[in-house]
């Protein structure tokens, strides 16, 4: 396994930090439960895109192209970070954004992540669900090259053995940082989407042998289906590294109990999990993937599938921008009072 030899553009704070979540460790009395700092990878308020993005755009870049495309739900990290990567390189940036939710909240139209992509300057255009994203984004491109434009194409969530080097190159830093701290981990739990994050740590762990079990909990699709979208991925991206057959399907494991009533639609759970991680250790989840991923978690820790005695690390994948599309899902009321309105 040699990473070196694949381009890359320099793009995220690395490594991420680990730390220790010892008061969320305590409220839930389960096992230790650490955290690997990937929401803080730095591009345009960091996640997990970033990694994966370094080998995307260095492909872009290889290919001479002057503007890259993509696609993600109208809130999607991955093209806010995309945004960001393009005009750091400056490369155009084109985003086709997919109504996954219905909402018709301005905040989630238009701020956090929506707000973001266009500080970047990229242009957008919103499409209704249920379509094959991926087919309209390869349209909208060929219309783009029709015209002139030199335009490289990123699949949703930069899911493909390219982006997925970026979490195999995760792998291989987590484990040296465990190795010189002497910390020894019986699981890895994170949040799983368009299967790229997954795909990259498993093929890294399988190729080092690391024997840690890693658990991806769903955000959108069910079980087998994710399952197996992570498992193809995870075979091109080990073939890509010349490691062949390195991941066997029993590596690829899933729980897609937490989704709810669907993608992007926050559960009691993931918002419980908010409030958790916020007020036992500053940290902020996004209501889409950490927080949903975090849920399972937690749930986990109280069913006993997780217990005392061992150590748990939740690799954080950001979106925390997302939160601000999101404000009305949160009850704050009981937290403020108006000194302005009781004076007049
Ligand atoms: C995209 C994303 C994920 C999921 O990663 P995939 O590689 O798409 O499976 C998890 N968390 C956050 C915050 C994301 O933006």
């Amino acid at each position: 396994m040699n990473l070196a030899r694949f381009p890359r553009i320099s793009l995220a704070h690395l490594p991420t930090p680990i730390e220790p979540l010892p008061r969320l460790s305590a409220a839930l009395g389960g096992p230790e439960i650490w955290i690997k700092r990937d929401d803080c990878t730095g591009l345009s308020t960091g996640g997990n895109k970033t990694r994966k993005l370094e080998f995307l755009m260095a492909e872009a870049m290889a290919e001479g192209a002057e503007m890259v495309m993509t696609q993600g739900a109208t809130q999607s990290n991955h093209a806010r970070q995309t945004a960001a990567a393009a005009a750091r390189l400056g490369m155009g940036c084109h985003i086709l954004l997919e109504d996954r939710t219905g909402s018709d909240a301005h905040n989630y139209n238009h701020n956090g992540n929506v707000l973001l992509d266009h500080l970047h300057g990229a242009t957008t255009e919103m499409y209704p669900s249920g379509g094959d994203m991926n087919a309209a984004l390869e349209a909208a491109a060929a219309t783009h090259r029709q015209s002139g434009a030199a335009v490289y194409t990123i699949p949703g969530g930069g899911s493909n053995p390219t982006g997925a080097l970026g979490y195999v190159d995760a792998a291989m830093e987590m484990l040296v940082q465990l190795n010189e701290t002497r910390l020894t981990i019986d699981h890895v739990v994170h949040a799983t989407g368009s299967a790229g994050t997954q795909a990259g740590l498993v093929t890294g762990l399988a190729a080092m042998n690391a024997g840690i079990p890693l658990l991806g909990i769903g955000v959108r699709a069910p079980q087998a289906k994710q399952e197996d979208n992570v498992f193809a991925l995870a075979t091109a991206t080990a073939d890509r590294l010349g490691c062949p057959g390195v991941v066997s399907r029993g590596d690829v494991v899933a729980n897609c109990d937490y989704v709810g009533d669907g993608y992007g639609i926050p559960t009691p759970g993931c918002l419980e999990a908010i409030s958790l991680f916020a007020e036992c250790e500053g940290i902020l989840l996004d209501p889409v993937y950490s927080a949903k991923a975090a849920a399972g978690l937690i749930d986990l820790i109280r069913g006993g599938h997780f217990t005392a005695g061992q150590r748990v690390m939740f690799i954080h994948t950001g979106g925390a921008a997302a939160l601000f599309g999101y404000d009305s899902a949160f009850d704050i009321t009981t937290k403020w009072t108006d000194k302005k309105t009781e004076a007049a």
